[in-house]
């Protein structure tokens, strides 16, 4: 990223949330549930439009968790998706179409990441190819257990797929590691996908500079709170089954602390950290004064 990539206007949407005890997502966490947003960051470039990270969730989520194996999803993690809180009623408020989203840069293939890509008809998808890969040959139970519903994909999925690894590789430098490189997804360094490995089998995250010149890391599951790298408190054992690979996950979650000590005004930005969401939106309110 370099001091004249374009800025990006960010959004950091609520798209619907999940109920579960705080311990099962941070170890040594209260017994009681806590609720965890899903993300959607709404991602403003000043030629290209609007772009997405991740949907959250949406209505499919509902059909294709109707019917079993794939009901004992809805069991295990209670959903609520109000009306006010879908991609569309929080894209139009904004002056958005649905059908104006040009791209969706998505983290890993979780339900709660991308549930919403078949109401886009317009966009393309970015994603690791290593992340895709996983979808061939993958049985609903077997899906199921890797928290992947392959009903919610778009039938032409694989057409509009862009392997995020194709774009031009950019070498992130010593403040970075451990995270050596990224892909310039657009080509002019305003959005780099960087590899966050250990929580799904090719975990994309984000960086990029707001229009407040704020470096942001779009960091999906690779924490589930803010609290889980500046305290460096792993998940629960009962999570590790969703892992895709428990060591892998702990090194990226020690890189995450690693780069921001040396990087005190970089935001960390987890999909499901309700505290993060609030600071972000009254920081920018502020800036906007
Ligand atoms: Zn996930």
């Amino acid at each position: 990223m370099t001091g004249t990539a374009p800025r990006i206007e960010v959004h950091l949407l609520q798209v619907g949330q999940c109920r579960h005890p705080e311990w099962v997502t941070l170890r040594g966490g209260r017994w009681s549930a806590a609720e965890f947003p899903a993300l959607s960051a709404l991602l403003i470039h000043p030629t290209r439009g609007a772009l997405l990270y991740d949907t959250g969730y949406a209505t499919h989520f509902d059909a294709a968790t109707a019917r079993f194996p794939e009901r004992l999803y809805r069991w295990i993690t209670p959903v609520q998706l109000a009306p006010a809180q879908t991609l569309q009623h929080q894209l139009a408020a904004r002056g958005i179409a649905l059908g104006d989203v040009s791209r969706v840069l998505i983290s890993h293939l979780h339900a709660d990441h991308v549930a919403g890509l078949r109401d886009l008809p317009n966009a393309r998808f970015s994603a690791l190819r290593a992340e895709i890969a996983g979808l061939a040959g993958l049985s609903r139970l077997r899906g199921l257990t890797q928290a992947i519903l392959p009903a919610l994909l778009p039938a032409d999925f694989a057409a509009r797929l862009d392997c995020a690894d194709d774009a031009q590789g950019i070498a992130l430098g010593p403040l970075w590691a451990p995270f050596d490189h990224g892909y310039d997804l657009l080509g002019d360094r305003s959005l780099i996908g960087v590899p966050l490995p250990g929580h799904s089998r090719a975990q994309m995250g984000v960086l990029l500079r707001d229009r407040d010149d704020r470096p942001l890391l779009l960091a999906a599951d690779a924490c589930w709170s803010a609290r889980a790298w500046r305290e460096q408190r792993m998940p629960s054992l009962l999570a590790r089954p969703l892992m895709h690979n428990w060591h892998a996950y702990r090194a990226t979650l020690a890189g995450l602390q690693a780069v921001a000590l040396r990087q005190p005004e970089l935001l960390i930005v987890p999909s499901h950290c309700a505290e993060t969401l609030r600071a972000y939106a009254r920081s920018t309110a502020r800036a906007a004064a």
